[in-house]
């Protein structure tokens, strides 16, 4: 997508200089350090965050943003600033996974059963931050802010558009913290950097019979194990060896007791892949090899296959631009691109975007009970949204 930039002037430079040199950044990330530990013990799962959009809209409203949130989003936050092109989202998603929480942190999730184990607590309060300090900046153009519901289930950012909430956008930024990366680092790579992801899931249609007269039924439970070894075959002799594609099986379900086989059994698992042609092939020699393993065995195969983001995307003009930018404030590292899979990539297949990774400087990996993250990290994430709002804001203009 080609886009309208402009080289801005050395005034303009000037300017940001001393807007940088102004800018309370300590005050706003404690008060960051506070809303955060806030929203991480107040958790709620996808599409269901209907109290974190109460606070969020509370808070932007005192804030000064006009709420522009689309009647049809049921929850979720869309907000702005300023008037008129361009228009820089920024976005955050905004939903916790149901897990419990084991961090024995004093602000730990109060709702059991739920926990902000992604981090995006820590996302809220970065562009919340950011918020802050930018209704005081100087900028011509619009400033707006996307709390996006249910990533973890990969709609939300679909309802966000679907909603009419991403209209009219010229460019949109986004972040994930990220654990393994230090406070102060942030990881920037033009093109892939999350995986497009499918899920699949698998009946096997068999006769069910006595275990000891095999001979009377046709046995799902041969095939599938047969089946789930022929599958790691896909990317092992079938892909490109330079190309990545992940293909795990994370579940089987079959039979419920020692002397019966089963009428069915079934599996299912997911797809990681970082191009079309990878995407197209793992799922096309899927659908080969279930169906010739499943005649082989005399089952008939069932098989729903769940067509989940593409490759979160970013934009060749617009990398450098936001890594130029971060690089005044951060620690700008190339990351390995991540098997883990971002419904960003919604906004990016359609409009001109970067996602980053924010070190957070975490104890444990995503969704693990007892991730705890860096507070001091907020810091990275708050001044990511802000001098790069206002940066593209300038270039787009
Ligand atoms: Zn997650
Ligand atoms: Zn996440």
């Amino acid at each position: 997508m080609l886009l309208k930039l402009r080289v801005a002037s050395e005034t303009e430079l000037c300017r940001k200089e001393v807007s940088v040199m102004t800018t309370d950044f300590t005050a706003v990330t404690d008060e960051a350090i506070q809303i955060r530990h806030y929203l991480h013990q107040h958790p709620e799962v996808s599409d269901q965050e209907v109290a974190t959009s109460a606070y969020l809209r509370d808070r932007l409203r005192t804030l000064g943003y006009r709420i522009i949130t689309p009647a049809k989003l049921k929850t979720g936050v869309v907000a702005e600033l300023g008037h008129g092109h361009p228009v820089v989202a920024l976005r955050s998603d905004i939903d916790a996974l149901p897990i419990h929480e084991a961090t024995g942190l004093a602000y730990a999730s109060v709702n059991p059963g739920v926990m902000h184990a992604c981090g995006h607590d820590f996302h809220m309060a970065s562009l919340l931050g950011a918020a802050q300090a930018l209704k005081d900046a100087d900028f011509a153009g619009t400033i707006r802010l996307i709390f996006q519901p249910a990533e973890e289930t990969h709609v939300g950012a679909q309802e966000v558009m679907e909603s009419g909430g991403a209209e009219g956008i010229d460019a949109i930024i986004g972040f994930h913290n990220k654990p393994d990366l230090a406070a102060g680092e942030v990881g920037i790579l033009e093109g892939g950097l999350m995986a497009a992801v499918d899920q699949f899931k698998v009946i096997l249609h068999g006769k069910g019979t006595h275990a000891a007269k095999p001979e009377l039924g046709r046995d799902p439970i041969v095939a599938l194990t047969s089946l789930v070894n022929s599958l790691q075959t896909i990317v092992s002799r079938n892909v490109d060896p330079q190309a990545v594609v992940v293909l795990s099986v994370t579940h089987i379900s079959g039979g419920n007791t020692w002397n019966v086989i089963p009428e069915t059994a079934s599996f299912e698992g997911t797809v990681r892949s970082f191009s079309t042609a990878g995407r197209k092939l793992a799922k096309q020699r899927f659908m080969e090899v279930v169906k010739a393993g499943a005649a082989t065995f005399d089952v008939t195969p069932e098989i729903e296959w769940i067509k989940g983001p593409d490759v979160v995307n970013n934009d060749d003009q617009l990398t450098p631009l936001v890594a130029e930018t971060t690089a005044k404030f951060a620690r700008v590292v190339r990351p390995v691109p991540s098997t883990t899979g971002e419904d960003f990539a919604y906004f990016s297949q359609r409009i001109p975007s970067v996602f980053a990774f924010v070190g957070s400087h975490g104890t444990s990996d995503w969704h693990h009970p007892d991730l705890k993250l860096d507070d001091q990290a907020l810091t990275t994430g708050i001044k990511f949204f802000y001098y790069n709002a206002l940066n593209l804001l300038a270039k787009l203009r």
